[in-house]
């Protein structure tokens, strides 16, 4: 990874680009660093510049961190979830933007009461209907919280989505939209127990069409702390 001085250096950058891409319209989001592949020695310098929440995508890789990252970061999980891994992440995160189905919800909001805790979750969209990566088709997200509103370890907190990777910017920022309407739709539909604050959307590639289009949240590995894959 990056020294410090390079990653203070990005850091400016993004978070004046998430600044004037918001502009006017909406407040800048909140940036999660995605350290998915660093090790936690690496994670730690990202404390003095001001970060203190992280994504990650793996349980395993969490369990394995966990100890290393010194209870400095509140940590975000991101990617796809199995339903049998939540126990072992269940008091570590804060929040899970992954829910997309009914059975990990159940799972969830069982291990939070064994946990004695109420889970923060967001809803995965997948606004462009490539369900195979996490997501449910835009349509099914109020049916599916009429029925999860009823599960009391769980707390909806708003949603998330990534998009696909395309080059095509029109195309994105459409998609992007769509997901801002969807959000406020939602918000304004006000279903009990429910609250829709929060819009996890953006990455490298994508994260200034993400705050032009009101993201609240911005999940951002690569343009921060380069390039590294797993072994
Ligand atoms: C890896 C990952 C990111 C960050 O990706 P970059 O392109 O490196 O910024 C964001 N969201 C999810 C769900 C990811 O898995």
């Amino acid at each position: 990874m990056a020294d410090t001085e390079l990653l203070a250096r990005r850091l400016q950058c993004i978070r004046e680009e998430l600044q004037s891409a918001s502009g006017g319209r909406y407040p800048a989001p909140k940036l999660i660093a995605v350290t998915k592949t660093h090790p936690a020695e690496e994670i730690l310098p990202l404390h003095g510049l001001g970060i203190s929440e992280i994504g990650e995508n793996r349980v395993q890789e969490i369990m394995e961190k966990r100890a290393g990252l010194e209870r400095k970061f509140q940590i975000h999980l991101i990617g796809r979830l199995q339903s049998n891994k939540v126990k072992y992440i269940i008091e570590d995160v804060c929040l899970i933007h992954s829910l997309d189905r009914l059975s990990l919800a159940a799972e969830i909001d069982r291990q939070a009461h064994r946990a004695g805790r109420i889970m923060p979750v967001l809803v995965q969209v997948s606004p462009a209907g490539e369900e195979q990566k996490g997501g449910m088709p835009p349509e099914e997200v109020i049916p599916f919280l009429e029925k999860v509103r009823e599960m009391d370890g769980l707390s909806v907190r708003g949603l998330m989505a990534v998009m696909p990777l395309s080059q095509d910017e029109a195309y994105l920022n459409g998609l992007f939209a769509d997901m801002r309407s969807l959000f406020e739709r939602v918000r304004d539909t006000a279903l009990d127990g429910i609250s829709m604050e929060e819009l996890s959307m953006g990455m490298s590639g994508d994260y200034k069409l993400a705050a032009k289009n009101g993201a609240t949240m911005v999940r951002i590995g690569s343009a921060l702390l380069g390039q590294r894959n797993y072994r």
